[in-house]
């Protein structure tokens, strides 16, 4: 009859729109769902208790049905792990308060360093305060290496009156205090035509000093090194660690163990930067997405067990409605009875079918609301974590620059170097590979002091900077050498690249007190050829630019032929 299908017809739309949210919410929890996965991958390979939690977090999540309890107890344990997490970060930077305030301590019962103590004293009690270790550690590092060069370069006098800080990072090197006079091929940097600086010669030092301080610097190495242990390296940079360690022990040479200092110090502000910060970051991020999943799924086993039960009454209400009015339909024998029934009937189903729809309409409020107030929390998730990893990047950027001469420095090397050769192996454009060493630079410091060859370095690294393209990519590979990397370069045009490179510097009118002194440079030069990885090609460009040295310098060996060219 009419209204009967009537009726049947508006139960069957009512359902179907049901349906049709129950899967709009399906989706958004397989939004949700995926990612977590996302994120709990990205987290993998630090801690391997964590690594077992997302492989258990992942599983469930595949399961069709994921369940909700295993979820809360992985909930629980990523909560655990990063309360552990917390503790050892105390520990660790509790440690490492103690161990710089050892240095500093160090630093300051030593004569050298006494036109430093304001500086110094500052520094220990700002090492007072662990807690503010994690977000100062970087610019503590580096105020120490700085302080350090400055005072074992005999530079305390001329220091600018700007805080230290703002000159490591803050600005670039001045290019007008870079020594040079003259001008060639027309087109020289401003910094060419700046007059020649008078530097004052290194005061000498007294071989009881230099013997102090070798030990001195021994002390310092020392704790360096115990600071090392402290902070998590990389395995390649555990090798580096290694490899400034044995110099240290072994120098006997003031100048190499300033050296290997700053390169510790730079290895510590590397390592501290990467890994540790990132993954917290990332366990965070999880551990909120994780939350809101968790909060989505409880709010939506809610409202379908609600629904459920209330969509199988509105069933059987309506099918006991529908039975008894067919009943009454067929026993009638009376009009008006009939009329009553069939109008009490749909009274009743009426009034059913109302009632389920604003109960379902009222959960449908409530999960929307539910729904929205987890979106904002993900909103903000994510603008928290964008806006930490924005200050990662700064921070990595600032670990990949070398201070001096603001090149990539070895670290960043090291990351361009696989790159390369790994883009190399899959394509096999010509690429090739120059190792570049100052000439003879001991005599300009022997000189001229340090900070003159501070300055031929800065010089030559702006040279490279400015005249090799901008898809080659030079760094300072430690002291007075250089390396660059020429992709889509076949190893003859390289040779012309680095000898035009190698007259400019050579023919450059340098100035010292006064004085002409040329500058040159050696370079061995490699092309990409198969193997493992770019150890043997950068091997084989540093065996080339030992033969150019062994040749008489100011020249370049490329390494497939092994002929100097001049
Ligand atoms: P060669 O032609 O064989 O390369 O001779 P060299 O004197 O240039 O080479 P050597 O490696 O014997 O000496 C390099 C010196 O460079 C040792 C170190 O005192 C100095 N040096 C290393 N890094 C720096 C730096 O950052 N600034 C200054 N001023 N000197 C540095
Ligand atoms: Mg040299
Ligand atoms: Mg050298």
């Amino acid at each position: 009859m009419a209204t009967d299908e009537h009726w049947k017809q508006k139960y069957v739309k009512e359902r179907e729109s049901a349906e049709v949210r129950e899967r709009d919410r399906e989706t958004q929890t397989h939004v949700l769902e995926r990612l977590v996965v996302r994120t709990s991958l990205a987290a993998e390979g630090q801690e391997p208790e964590l690594d077992r939690t997302l492989a258990q977090l992942r599983d469930q999540l595949r399961k069709d049905n994921a369940d909700l309890n295993p979820l809360r107890q992985i909930q629980d344990a990523i909560d655990r792990q990063l309360i552990a997490l917390d503790d050892r970060k105390i520990t660790t930077n509790r440690q490492l308060g103690a161990t710089l305030g050892e240095l500093v301590a160090a630093l300051r019962s030593h004569t050298l360093f006494a036109a430093e103590t304001k500086a110094l004293k500052q520094l220990g009690q700002a090492l007072k305060r662990p807690e503010t270790l994690r977000e100062n550690l970087l610019g503590w590092l580096a105020e120490i290496t700085a302080l350090e060069t400055r005072v074992l370069s005999g530079a305390t006098d001329q220091r600018p009156s700007t805080g230290l800080r703002e000159r490591l990072f803050g600005r670039k090197p001045e290019a007008s205090a870079l020594v040079a006079t003259g001008a060639h091929e027309g087109a020289e940097p401003k910094a060419m035509t700046a007059p020649p600086l008078a530097l004052a010669p290194e005061p000498a030092v007294a071989a009881e000093e230099t013997d102090h301080s070798l030990r001195f610097a021994g002390r310092v190495a020392e704790l360096l090194e115990q600071f090392l242990q402290r902070v998590k390296l990389a395995p390649a940079a555990q090798a580096r660690a290694e490899e400034i360690r044995r110099r240290l022990a072994q120098s006997g040479n003031w100048d190499e163990l300033r050296y290997s200092m700053s390169e510790l110090a730079d290895l510590m502000v590397a390592a501290v930067s990467y890994g540790q910060q990132e993954f917290e970051s990332f366990l965070t991020r999880l551990d909120e997405r994780l939350a809101a999943l968790h909060s989505h799924f409880s709010a939506q086993a809610d409202v379908s067990a609600n629904r459920r039960t209330a969509s199988d009454l509105l069933e059987r209400k309506l099918s006991d409605d529908l039975r008894a009015l067919g009943d009454d339909v067929r026993g009638s024998t009376d009009v008006e009875h009939l009329k009553q029934s069939v109008g009490r009937h749909i009274d009743s189903i009426s009034s059913s079918l109302a009632q389920y729809r604003d109960s379902d309409a009222d959960r449908e409020v409530q999960l929307r609301l539910q729904l929205e107030a987890i979106k904002a929390k993900l909103a903000a998730a994510e603008a928290q974590s964008e806006h930490m990893q924005q200050k990662l990047r700064e921070e990595r950027k600032r670990a990949l620059t070398d201070v001096l001469t603001q090149l990539p420095n070895r670290e960043a090397w090291g990351e361009r170097l696989e790159f390369e050769y790994t883009r190399w192996q899959r394509y096999g454009h010509p690429t090739t590979l120059c190792v570049l060493d100052i000439d003879h630079f001991k005599r300009v410091n022997d000189a001229f002091g340090h900070k003159a060859g501070d300055r031929v370095i800065q010089w030559v690294a702006k040279t490279l900077q400015e005249r090799l393209r901008n898809t080659d990519f030079a760094a300072r590979y430690g002291g007075e050498e250089f390396v660059v990397l020429l992709p889509e370069t076949e190893p003859d045009v390289a040779c012309q690249v680095i000898e035009g490179l190698r007259l400019y510097v050579s023919e450059l009118p340098f100035h010292f007190q006064g004085e002409p002194v040329q500058v040159t440079f050696s370079a061995g030069l490699s092309a990409f050829t198969p193997g493992p990885d770019a150890t043997i090609i950068f091997d084989q460009a540093d065996k080339a630019l030992y033969r150019a040295k062994a040749a008489g310098r100011n020249q370049w060996v490329l390494a497939r032929d092994d002929a100097p060219d001049q």
